[in-house]
């Protein structure tokens, strides 16, 4: 009787919250069947050098093909799989492809992989292990991996996160702190944390490009002052390059340089452990 009088309480709602209730469920077992039945994949975005726009490495960007709704972006289900636990296998899984892919490419330079915040409180399995196994199983040289974390990882427990982030530098990869200038951006992230690289946020980019580029500068400035490398994100145009140019950006990424792709050797994921 009390789940009858609970769903009563939905009426009060209805029906938007209905309809997101039930396409949240839906959404649910259909990401613990993707991963089984091999639905997810790796897209490929060049990283490229300025301002010659060599290809210097490139990011791994997670893509479900779902089977009605085609393809699925990471924004859209990402935030529910670290919500029902499933992030970390998948997250396990982006990291061999994406390091066994690199491996087999030996000239291809940097593949940047982003991490969940989940996986850096998980009392299920251990990032810094998780990582190791990843080079060790592919034979990728750690100085070709970079994790990328953002602020929602830093915003947890502070010393826990510093502690795992010493211990992955340690095994030889450089960390980067992803969407710089979106959140807090607070400054003292940049002199707590031991960033390789900060790559400054899409919208501010575009932005600050149009109505303020010194402020692209003082970024730039502001990086180096820490001894940090900085990529500008999602340079879409060429007026953007140019400000990013005059600005002292040393790599960037976007759509003028190029779209994340699926590539060649991309296994689908199975696994019955979700
Ligand atoms: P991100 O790490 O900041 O990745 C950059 C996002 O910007 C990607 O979106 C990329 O497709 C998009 N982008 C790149 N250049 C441009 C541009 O010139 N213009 C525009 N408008 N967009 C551009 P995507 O692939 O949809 O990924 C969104 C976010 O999902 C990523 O942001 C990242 O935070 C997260 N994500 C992606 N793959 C993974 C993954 O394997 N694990 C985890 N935990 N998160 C992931
Ligand atoms: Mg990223
Ligand atoms: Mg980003
Ligand atoms: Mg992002």
């Amino acid at each position: 009787r009390t789940k009858e009088e609970g769903r009563g309480h939905y009426r009060l709602f209805e029906p938007e919250m209905k309809v997101a209730m039930q396409h949240r469920r839906t959404l649910e077992v259909e990401l613990r069947r993707a991963a089984v039945a091999g639905e997810f994949e790796i897209f490929y975005q060049p990283v490229v050098s300025v301002p010659e726009r060599e290809v210097v490495g490139h990011e791994a960007l997670l893509r479900w093909r779902h089977p009605e709704r085609g393809l699925v972006a990471p924004d859209r289900f990402i935030p529910l799989a670290e919500e029902i636990g499933v992030i970390e296998p998948i997250s396990e899984w982006v990291l061999a492809q994406a390091c066994t892919a690199a491996a087999r490419h030996p000239g291809e330079g940097r593949i940047a992989v982003n991490l969940s915040a989940v996986q850096f409180t998980s009392r299920r399995s251990d990032l810094v292990k998780v990582v190791a196994s990843a080079l060790g199983a592919s034979g990728l040289s750690p100085e070709r991996l970079e994790l990328e974390i953002t602020e929602t990882t830093l915003l947890r427990d502070t010393e826990g996160v510093l502690a795992t982030l010493h211990a992955l530098k340690a095994l030889g990869v450089s960390i980067a702190m992803d969407d710089f200038g979106t959140g807090y951006s607070s400054l003292d992230y940049l002199r707590r944390f031991p960033f390789d690289r900060v790559k400054v946020d899409r919208s501010f980019i575009h932005k600050l490009a149009r109505d303020n580029p010194p402020v692209l500068r003082a970024l730039t400035d502001l990086c180096r002052a820490f001894s940090m490398h900085v990529t500008a994100e999602g340079v879409e145009t060429e007026e953007q390059f140019a400000a990013i140019v005059a600005s002292g950006y040393t790599e960037a990424q976007g759509f003028l340089f190029g779209r994340p792709a699926p590539r060649e050797g991309n296994a689908p994921l199975r696994s019955g452990r979700l």
